[in-house]
């Protein structure tokens, strides 16, 4: 039977949790507000348990009085899934005094850690034991396992690795009745029955918290190589992606695509950014190679691919890194352009994926059809080529740079729609590793047939009945459908 008292008796939670309850608004403000500053909530207090039976005495005072609770790790998250709304009724968890790290399983190649334990800690760890987690963003400093693993986060790695679902073996959560899974097993093969580890990923906090996970770890690369690549168009770079993965098979660990403008961004509001070309290209492409044994050196391997490819006109230019260093500062030229657009100004963001072999007639038609419609917008292309996730963001015209957020974002809506029904054209997703949050909610109504968001419904209504993990988030309501034609 569930309470719904008006004033809940806080003091009585505060009591259980050791002083890990905030609840002065000075102090709650940084769970309130998410990275982007987009999103701005309310919530009765903010709970920092420091073990799992906190978390499922948490969850299970909040379902006695029908409260609901918000996860959250590092609140890096990109699509407001970590803010609560502004009722005020919620109260956020926030995971991150759960951080610790196993020693790692050498044989079994896997480490156990706790959901608030952070991704670059993470890495840290298992590079101190010869060993790599090849889960890497730009956000790694601050987010956590538990936020990557709700996300299904992906990054630069995935073309090699996978996502965050991939790299998990085991999990453990909180149920939203207050109960402990420990589902922390470390295998490779386990086909007992439902897979409930991956209904947890990726739901953002839906459907319960995850509290633990156990990863999997793979061999510290011996050396590691980044090319530059200049090119006149994505049908070439496409070309020369399927060259250098014949020619680097496993040992291709990253192929990332800019456009030009994004190169002239960075370098305008990064000075230590240097563009390695003497003209702006139209396209460029970022790759990495490493190699995992001394004698098959990822510099010639690269190289193999390269040469010819500058001979027959494939590409343009090329720079191969010779030093740790000169492969950074390459690296810098593609992780500073999200900072680097929103120091620019207001901006559009579209996170999509499109099957890998549609990328270049997709980002030609949905391009076209925005500069026309709204001409001089800038498109800041970028993303994971080899993932087919691209970063589909649109800029402010170059006169209106300065111009104040709601003249150029009164755009959003009718761009959003533009470029997401030829994501749906392409038979793409409207979010490729950010999640639906509360940012891509509704819309993703649009493109997801009836049955999927029945089955959705039916799966939320089975692990979380009283509706109070995460709400609002992710699930469209489901008066406010309105399909678009042509599902599949
Ligand atoms: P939060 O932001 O705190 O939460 C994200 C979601 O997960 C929310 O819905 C929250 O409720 C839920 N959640 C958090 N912890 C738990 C838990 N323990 N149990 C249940 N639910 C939980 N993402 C990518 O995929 N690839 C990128 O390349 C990438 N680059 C980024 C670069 C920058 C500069 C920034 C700011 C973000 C980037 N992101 C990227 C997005 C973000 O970093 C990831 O989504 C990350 O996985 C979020 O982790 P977090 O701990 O910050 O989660």
């Amino acid at each position: 039977m569930l309470e719904t008292t008006t004033a809940p008796p806080l003091t009585e939670l505060a009591n259980a949790f050791n002083g890990g309850l905030i609840t002065d608004p000075t102090e709650m403000a940084p769970y309130l507000l998410d990275w982007r500053k987009r999103w701005q909530g309310k919530a009765l207090a903010v709970a920092l348990p420091d073990t799992t039976d906190d978390v499922a005495t948490l969850v299970r005072w909040c379902k006695r009085h029908h409260i609901p609770l918000v996860p959250q790790g590092g609140n890096t998250g990109l699509s407001g899934g970590a803010t609560p709304d502004t009722s005020g009724r919620s109260i956020v968890i926030s995971l991150k005094r759960l951080n610790r790290i196993d020693p790692i399983d050498p044989l079994n190649n896997t480490v156990c850690v706790q959901a608030g334990a952070i991704l670059q800690a993470v890495q840290e760890a298992a590079q101190q034991s010869g060993r790599l987690f090849p889960l890497s963003l730009a956000a790694q400093g601050s987010c956590t396992i538990g936020g990557n693993l709700s996300t299904n986060a992906g990054g630069v790695q995935v073309l090699r690795y996978g996502t965050a679902r991939e790299l998990c073996l085991g999990l453990e959560v909180v149920t939203a009745d207050g109960d402990i899974w420990n589902g922390l097993r470390g295998l490779r093969k386990d086909n007992t029955g439902y897979d409930l580890k991956d209904l947890f990923i990726g739901a953002e906090g839906t459907l319960g918290i995850i509290t633990a996970a156990v990863l999997k770890l793979f061999p510290l690369p011996v050396d590691t190589t980044v090319a530059l690549v200049a090119l006149d168009s994505i049908d070439q770079a496409m070309q020369l992606l399927t060259a250098v993965r014949s020619g680097n098979g496993a040992n291709l660990t990253a192929f990332e695509l800019m456009s030009g403008c994004c190169l002239s961004l960075v370098t305008r509001h990064f000075g230590t950014c240097q563009a390695p070309f003497p003209t702006l290209p139209a396209w460029v492409v970022l790759i990495e190679v490493s190699s995992f044994s001394h004698s098959t050196a990822s510099r010639e391997g690269l190289l193999a691919c390269l040469e010819p490819a500058l001979t027959s006109g494939l590409i343009a230019d090329a720079v191969v890194s010779e030093s740790a260093a000169q492969a950074k500062a390459l690296w810098a030229l593609r992780e500073n352009i999200s900072e680097a657009q929103a120091l620019e100004g207001a901006n559009i963001k579209h996170d999509v994926a499109v099957p890998i072999s549609s990328i270049a007639q997709f980002v030609s038609v949905a391009s076209h059809a925005i500069t026309s419609q709204f001409a001089g917008s800038r498109m800041v292309v970028f993303g994971h080529l080899g993932d087919g996730n691209l970063h589909f963001n649109v800029s402010p015209p170059t006169h209106d740079v300065g111009a104040t957020s709601p003249d150029f974002l009164k755009w959003q809506e009718a761009i959003n729609t533009i470029t997401h029904d030829w994501v749906h054209h392409f038979k793409g997703s409207i979010s490729a590793e950010h999640g639906l949050g509360v940012l891509r909610r509704d819309e993703s109504a649009r493109y997801k047939s009836p049955v999927e968001l029945a089955l959705m419904h039916r799966i939320k209504q089975a692990l979380d009945p009283d509706h109070l993990m995460n709400p609002g988030k992710v699930l469209p309501p489901t008066s406010e459908i309105t399909p678009c034609a042509d599902h599949h």
